[in-house]
């Protein structure tokens, strides 16, 4: 074997990178799962029958590879927001339609923004890509400061809305006004928009520039089988086509996801109570007096307090007492703009009743 240095191979991009940490996935039960967003309740029933039908009862289908355009998920996705399927691309979660649009239109010239902060996701595909990444600063009580998006230079922008961690939402006049004063490509991650009244995928019809991404992984209980989608115009669609893996959707999540979005009955009653169970879990920490962001998403960001005091150490120490009661919340240790405060997934209402008893026993509150 001749000298063989790995490092010296990588490319000069990757080289720099640090892979992107997502939370906790524990193996194993007993945990309460608060830490990733994942919709608490199963998938639409018709998402497990269309699952079996494509297996059959030979799983002989599985030999044949996927249909390559996901035509039906994107039929179905597009008949759910009211656009053309060939406004739609099907990607194997919304992080790969992330990864797509950044490979699109991202490299060492063409620079990526995006508000501080946001998916951390977003750093971690532009360093990949070469490209540089430039983080505009919310004002005070996280709004939008424009001039700064529209004068960054950027080539790309994109815009989390509703915002993770906060879970602020902002209406779709401020994507309007961002798509419309944004000389670049501008990508609104909607991954949190179901539980938002609102969605601006419809506006791709109206500006050239927008795409708006999103995925099954919150809003309709598939996380685990990876499905997500860009809807924009047809020439930006083309151009994400060429970026993408031929067959980047499998069978099983093609059929999964179809079926669950044409259920609408079905995921709106879900949906309605997730938002229910958030109102009552922002009541409780009004009630203690803990400080949240009004949220918009299925998560809250709020800010444990005992004996007076919200300091990141106190945060840390309220990760840890859920913790012990085997309760999963995430925790930003190093992001300065959140690491006082905690991101909490909305779960079932008696999980969420198991948050509501640790933290008044960990806040010494007598009941
Ligand atoms: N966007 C945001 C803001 C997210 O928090 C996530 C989940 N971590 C994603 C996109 C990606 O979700 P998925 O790949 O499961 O569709």
């Amino acid at each position: 074997m001749k000298n063989f240095d790995l490092s010296d191979k990588i490319s000069g991009s990757v080289s720099k990178v640090s892979a992107y940490v997502p939370g906790e996935q524990p193996q194993g039960d007993g945990w309460i799962k608060l830490n990733t967003n994942e919709f608490p309740y199963p998938p639409s029933p018709l998402a497990r029958e269309a699952l079996l039908a494509e297996i059959g009862s030979d799983a002989s289908k599985l030999r044949l590879y996927p249909d390559p355009v996901s035509s039906r998920l994107r039929g179905a996705i597009g008949k759910y927001f009211g656009v053309d399927a060939n406004c739609v691309m099907a990607a194997n979660g919304s992080d790969d339609a992330l990864n797509i649009a950044m490979r699109s239109f991202c490299d060492a010239k063409k620079s990526l923004a995006s508000l501080d902060p946001s998916y951390s996701l977003y750093s971690v595909l532009a360093k990949i890509q070469g490209a540089e990444f430039i983080q505009i600063p919310f004002k005070d009580g996280f709004e939008i400061d424009f001039e700064k998006i529209f004068n960054c230079g950027a080539n790309t922008f994109f815009f989390t809305n509703p915002n993770a961690p906060t879970g602020k939402g902002f209406p779709v006049e401020t994507v309007e006004k961002i798509a419309g004063g944004f000389g670049g490509i501008v990508l609104v991650d909607e991954a949190y928009a179901p539980f938002a009244d609102y969605s601006a995928a419809r506006l791709v019809n109206k500006y050239p520039n927008l795409i708006v991404t999103g995925t099954t992984s919150k809003g309709w209980g598939l996380a685990g089988m990876r499905i997500g989608w860009a809807i924009a115009n047809p020439e930006i669609i083309e151009v994400m086509d060429r970026v993408r893996d031929s067959y980047n959707l499998d069978r099983l999540a093609q059929a999964a996801g179809a079926a669950a979005m044409s259920d609408a009955q079905y995921y709106c009653k879900c949906v309605q109570e997730i938002k229910n169970t958030r109102r009552i879990t922002e009541q409780f920490f009004d009630s203690l007096g803990w400080r949240y962001i009004k949220s918009s998403a299925n998560f809250i960001l709020f800010t444990p307090k005992k004996n007076g005091v919200e300091s990141p150490e106190t945060a840390a120490d309220f990760v840890d007492f859920l913790r012990s009661k085997r309760i999963l919340a995430r925790y930003f240790a190093s992001d300065p703009t959140v690491n006082m405060s905690i991101r909490l997934s909305i779960g079932l209402p008696e999980q969420m009743q198991a948050v509501m008893d640790a933290a008044t026993q960990w806040a010494g509150i007598k009941k």
